[in-house]
């Protein structure tokens, strides 16, 4: 439920109503908009019975959320999101980039992935160290040696770091290491992983799973957002249809579909959707033209000789060229972008 206040209601009426729903054992999210005010109301809404919202002052109505995830909602919380991870703002006018090679694979190799990165516009620098392969003969990732290796990159080139966690214990490593948790399209559904993150605290590039719906998915960031934790970003990452041209199809129009249904900003990764370097400029496109917050590409100094998705990784030229073609779109959808070549 939440409660739309009166154009004109007050601070102190705002502070009486959250004031009687907390002590109601209630928890209040407060969305200040330019005209109004909604309180939304999370918990068991048995516990409103016998509180005369309506008749409080400065209260307009009472309006149930269909929607089963309320707190990644639109209705719940109007305006969009904007997640600040030190410093860096997700989901405002500029467009952020995180790119890096899929697995870190070596010290110098990150290095190198960083510094060219950086160069291009980048803002996160990201690296897999517990990389969950289809097949268990496959290079399963450095773990904590790692994470070592993608923080010193990280902070030599000032760049925020994130990382794919798959298990309890992969969060209690990473958690000193990264700026912040991805969740991949194999564990989407993994609710007790989804609300281990959720209790870390730590910001989530939450991805869409492969046969997950958009509904699902918003249902899956609410057990992230359900422990507290609302420093989420979507990621589209192509889902499975019958095509085979790309290892996924990237599913454009979930941009305006998430956009409508929640206040989350999304950032699409058209490496793994593509799944061949030579279409990932155009998905790239795409995306930031249908209203992507931002974009994550893998990277690789030399792509050839990568250990994990070696056909998807760009080059540092071909990324830093993508970047000056992104600032280009940027400024015609009305969002910044700033690359080197500024
Ligand atoms: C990745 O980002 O390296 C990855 C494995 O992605 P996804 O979960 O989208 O397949
Ligand atoms: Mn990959």
């Amino acid at each position: 439920m939440i409660i739309v206040m009166k154009p004109g209601a007050r601070d102190s009426d705002i502070r009486e109503v959250s004031g009687v729903l907390e002590n109601a054992g209630l928890g209040v999210h407060i969305s200040k908009g330019m005209e109004r005010t909604i309180i939304g109301v999370i918990g068991d809404k048995r516990l409103l019975s016998s509180i005369p919202l309506e008749l409080m002052q400065g209260v307009d109505k009472l309006v149930p959320i269909m929607e089963s995830y309320k707190l990644a909602g639109r209705t719940f919380m109007p305006e969009p999101s904007v997640i600040d991870i030190k410093g860096v703002k997700i989901g405002g006018k500029e467009l952020i980039m995180m790119a890096g090679p899929c697995a870190i694979e070596s010290s110098e190799q990150i290095m190198a992935a960083a510094r060219a990165v950086k160069k291009a516009g980048a803002k996160f620098l990201r690296g897999g160290a517990f990389k969950p392969r289809t097949s268990p003969y496959s290079f399963q990732g450095l773990e904590e040696e790692g994470l070592k290796m993608l923080k010193e990159a990280g902070e030599a080139n000032e760049l925020l770091t994130v990382t794919e966690v798959i298990s309890e214990w992969s969060i209690e490593i990473a958690s000193s290491y990264v700026d912040m948790f991805q969740i991949g399209a194999r564990n989407s559904q993994n609710f007790h992983l989804l609300r281990e993150v959720g209790r870390s605290g730590k910001p989530v590039l939450f991805k869409r799973g492969s046969a997950t719906t958009i509904d699902e998915w918003l249902n899956a960031a609410e057990y992230i957002m359900s422990e507290g934790n609302y420093n989420v970003v979507l990621c589209e990452r192509g889902i499975r249809t019958f095509e085979t041209a790309t290892r996924n199809t990237l599913d454009i129009s979930c941009v305006p579909v998430v956009k409508e249904n929640s206040h989350l900003p999304i950032i699409v990764d058209p490496s793994h959707a593509a799944g061949k370097t030579q279409y990932i400029l155009a998905l790239s496109r795409a995306a930031i033209a249908a209203g992507a917050d931002g974009l994550i590409i893998e990277v690789h100094p030399s792509p050839k000789a990568a250990l994990s998705d070696a056909t998807q990784q760009l080059s540092p030229e071909a990324f830093s060229s993508l970047c000056k073609d992104i600032g280009k779109i940027a400024e015609i959808v009305g969002r910044e972008f700033k690359n080197d070549s500024e």
